[in-house]
């Protein structure tokens, strides 16, 4: 007889999903914070060829939280940190490459089951180093685990990318022709602040099961994280010498990973900026390779007058404001049709309004800081530009009351009647800082919506059929209609791969997706007559 007892069914973590999380989550986090703060200051060193590297210069790393919290001590690797890590790269490529890949996947998922295991240590240090709240940074977490498992999955749907092809017409001979995807050998992912464990483990995933052997360079701002990482891939029995980790500064041991002719694939996860400089400097070496660049975003949502307003409400808000809109995928820009305008802009406001600022630690705020001095006075300045050519309808300032003071807290900004040539409608800010317009037609808001250089995500509220039109019409890589989880950010690998068109990304295929891992390949065709 079946049994009647209901099974609570298991809570998985997601960007969707974490609104209501379970309670045991937030015990389990609360106890990880008081083990970690009660121990901050330790100094840990760089992973090169399997062992502890220290460098004679170090950093401090203090929290965006309060600038008195020191963390950690870590290194302030250099160049030559650079070549050591890329000559374990080199000298363990031939073994790495030729183990099984079925064994590389055995590893890999082994390491993202440790990451699972590890998963509050990991949303504890991406609170405290980012300014991540809770959820965002568990989140951080989960999606990691999941990014490696995915490339795990594709390596085996496709088993290990041996293709059989076609038999030649040959009269006489027997020919077989077999496709193979190859690693290209050793591969350097540099990765951004503000997703550091899953920007650096699922290009890192990828590298590896492929096999190449791999180099990993995190932000200044997220050496902590990293290191958790490359310790799951350590305790994982990933050999040594097959993934390093190096840290310290991009302009010197980040450009030197870029300039040494020993690198043979890339991926930057980063700024446009960046990211260009990087990909016409590795285009000096002998020949070309692979460069894989997820850049910078300027994202926008249009809602239509037959949008269900409040799931657009929610869903711009969590999108602008969720890790205080320092994500690639932030919604920055809101298109609204002109008869549903001012509705939808009073939602908008009193919402902001109860957004809470604060410790992200604290499960009941929302909003962190954000991640460093110069981000800070990077809005102090937009503001004051903004300012002067629209009109704040929330925020607007920096928040110093008490505790605030000692970290980097913005208020959530929302910005009406900015003239739509304003330069700022274009550029991507990375802050909580969002523009509202009025349009007079869904075309004059797809216009403006594919006017920018970027084409990263985007959000629509309208009716099934409009979504259809704006799903053809829009130039972005991740696209969400009538979704309030979030406008234009929350993707997940293996229901929302992930990457951006025009200037947000250089390879057209996306992470967490089909077409990534082949990315990692060259391919060989292999002719054998017999
Ligand atoms: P960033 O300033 O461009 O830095 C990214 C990484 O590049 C960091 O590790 C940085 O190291 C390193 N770097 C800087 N200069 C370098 C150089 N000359 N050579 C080699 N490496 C160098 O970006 P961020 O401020 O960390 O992150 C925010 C940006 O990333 C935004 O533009 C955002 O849109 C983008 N992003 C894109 C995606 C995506 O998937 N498309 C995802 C997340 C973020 P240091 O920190 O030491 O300078
Ligand atoms: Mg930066």
């Amino acid at each position: 007889m079946p049994t009647k007892t209901k099974k609570k069914a298991a809570f998985k973590l997601t960007y969707a999903t974490m609104f209501n999380p379970p309670e045991e989550l937030h015990t389990r986090y609360d106890k990880e914070l008081a083990r970690i703060k009660a121990s901050l200051g330790q100094e840990y060193g760089m992973i090169i060829d399997g062992k502890e590297i220290k460098a004679a210069s170090k950093i401090e790393h203090r929290s965006p939280i309060n600038q008195d919290w020191l963390l950690a001590i870590f290194q302030k690797g250099n160049a030559d940190d650079a070549r050591a890590a890329l000559a374990a790269a080199r000298r363990t490529f031939p073994k790495w490459s030729h183990t099984p890949w079925r064994e590389r996947v055995r590893l890999l998922r082994k390491a993202a089951d440790l990451i699972d295991k590890r998963i509050y240590e990991f949303g504890v240090v991406m609170s405290l180093e980012v300014g991540k709240n809770r959820m965002e940074a568990l989140g951080d977490a989960a999606e990691s685990a999941d990014l490696i498992r995915y490339s795990c999955d594709q390596m085996e749907a496709n088993k290990g990318y041996v293709v059989r092809m076609g038999k030649d017409p040959l009269k006489g001979y027997t020919a077989t022709n077999t496709s193979v995807l190859r690693p290209y050998g050793v591969w350097v992912v540099i990765s951004p602040f503000n997703f550091p464990c899953a920007l650096t483990a699922g290009p890192a995933g990828a590298a590896l099961v492929s096999g190449n052997t791999l180099v990993m360079k995190p932000a200044t701002n997220t050496p902590w994280t990293v290191r958790l990482l490359a310790e799951c891939f350590r305790d994982a029995g990933i050999p040594d010498g097959v993934f390093n980790y190096v840290t310290g500064p991009g302009s010197n041991i980040g450009q030197e990973l870029i300039d040494n002719s020993e690198v043979d694939g890339i991926t930057f996860t980063g700024s446009f900026d960046v990211g260009m400089g990087i990909m016409r400097s590795f285009a000096n070496g002998r020949y070309a390779r692979p460069t894989i660049l997820e850049l910078g975003g300027k994202n926008p949502t249009i809602v239509s007058r037959k949008a269900d307003l409040d799931q657009a409400a929610i869903g711009i808000l969590r999108s602008a404001f969720g890790l205080q809109g320092q994500k690639c995928s932030a919604c920055s820009r809101v298109f609204i049709e002109r008869p549903v305008y001012q509705k939808l802009v009073d939602k908008l406001v009193e919402q902001t309004k109860k957004l809470a600022v604060g410790d992200p630690t604290d499960r009941n705020n929302y909003m962190g800081p954000v991640v460093n001095r110069s981000s800070y006075k990077d809005f102090q300045d937009f503001c004051a530009e903004l300012g002067k050519s629209g009109k704040f309808l929330t925020g607007g300032k920096v928040l110093t009351e008490g505790a605030l003071a000692k970290g980097y807290y913005c208020a959530p900004t929302l910005v009406a009647d900015l003239p739509l040539d304003h330069r700022l409608w274009k550029y991507e800010m990375f802050l909580p800082i969002t523009t509202i317009a009025a349009v007079d037609s869904l075309d004059q808001a797809m216009t403006l919506a594919n006017d920018v250089n970027y084409g990263l995500t985007a959000g629509f509220y309208g009716s099934e059929k409009e979504a259809a039109w704006f799903f053809d019409k829009i130039e972005a890589g991740v696209t969400y209609a009538n979704r309030p989880q979030g406008a234009t950010t929350g993707a997940w690998p293996g229901f929302q791969p992930f990457g951006g068109w025009k200037g947000s990304g250089s390879s057209g295929k996306n992470g967490g997706g089909v077409y990534y891992v082949p990315l990692y390949m060259h391919e060989q065709i292999q002719t054998l007559i017999k």
